[in-house]
């Protein structure tokens, strides 16, 4: 039986603008004592802005763009999205006959003929094309043309404004372990990891690397009678979203398919919400028992 405060506790979360699917979940988020969080679109705003455009030499940057956006049009990564809107593609100029999209790597795509690789090193590297990394802390979007290396876009995107808040709150409140989950590269997460002040950061990950990296995690926890939240935008993440203990989707920009899998929905896409959940789950279990 369910004690009777609990539903209590689901609709005090809902005034909050957290959808809690059950009021099993609230005890769930009370014996949270790891919380992973995804990076794009959920600690960080998920609005890319492009900062440099890096031409090989030969290659003109109209060129560069005008490609990248091409093949990113047939995208909806946030990455994506910003560069189509930093470069509008001129349809009756790039003609795209074939395209795909792989998670956690970027788009490869046919564009007048051309093959068109866009993505991180590993979409290059998968492709059979050399690249040297660039040492940057913001994204790096590398570009082939034909197999042959052509340049590179970077982007960068901003953590949200309460993403440090919402790490210091769970930590205040004992929650000593928290993960921030990237497909990004090493140097980019590094720096936003410090700067929101996550305990751990994972990098480098492809989709089911992150469910791996959960699988340890709940492991660990529940060995010491701990469970494992976790928080994602739903871009990729569904799966992990559905293994946690407790899979906190925001609802905002995440997508249907997030908002299914998830145990917990956070309607503003605040990651500060995760500790006002946990909290209102604490309140209401002080009041009954
Ligand atoms: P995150 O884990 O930060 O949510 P994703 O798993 O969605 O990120 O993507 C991981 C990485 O894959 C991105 O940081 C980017 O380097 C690359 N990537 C994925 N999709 C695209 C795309 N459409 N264009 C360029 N790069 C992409
Ligand atoms: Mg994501």
């Amino acid at each position: 039986s369910v004690p009777l405060s609990f539903f209590g506790g689901v609709s005090a979360a809902s005034r909050n603008g957290i959808l809690v699917k059950g009021s099993n979940f609230l005890e769930v988020l009370n014996q949270v004592s790891v919380v992973a969080f995804d990076k794009t679109g959920t600690l960080t705003k998920g609005q890319f802005e492009v900062s440099q455009v890096l031409p090989v030499s030969g290659v003109s940057e109209a060129k560069l763009t005008g490609y990248t956006a091409a093949a990113e049009q047939q995208s909806t990564h946030p990455i994506a999205q910003s560069i189509v809107s930093a470069f509008p593609v001129d349809k009756t100029t790039y003609r795209v006959t074939q395209s795909t999209e792989t998670a956690g790597h970027g788009v490869a795509a046919l564009i007048n003929g051309v093959q068109v690789v866009v993505g991180n090193a590993k979409a290059l590297d998968a492709n059979g094309i050399a690249v040297s990394e660039l040492q940057t802390v913001e994204t790096v979007v590398y570009v082939a043309l034909d197999g042959v290396y052509a340049g590179a876009i970077t982007v960068a995107d901003q953590p949200k404004p309460d993403a440090q808040t919402a790490i210091a709150d769970l930590k205040k409140h004992g929650v000593n372990e928290t993960w921030m989950l990237t497909g990004d590269s090493e140097p980019v997460a590094d720096a936003i990891g410090t700067e929101i002040g996550v305990t751990n950061v994972a990098a480098g990950l492809l989709p089911e690397q992150k469910v791996g990296i959960v699988d340890q995690l709940t492991t660990a926890a529940h060995a010491k009678n701990g469970k494992v939240a976790f928080v994602g935008d739903g871009i990729n993440d569904t799966p992990v979203l559905a293994r946690a203990d407790v899979g906190i989707a925001m609802g905002g920009l995440g997508s249907d398919a997030a908002i299914e899998a998830a145990d917990v929905v956070i309607m503003d896409d605040q990651p500060s919400k995760v500790m006002t959940a946990m909290t209102i789950a604490r309140h209401t279990k002080v009041i009954v028992w």
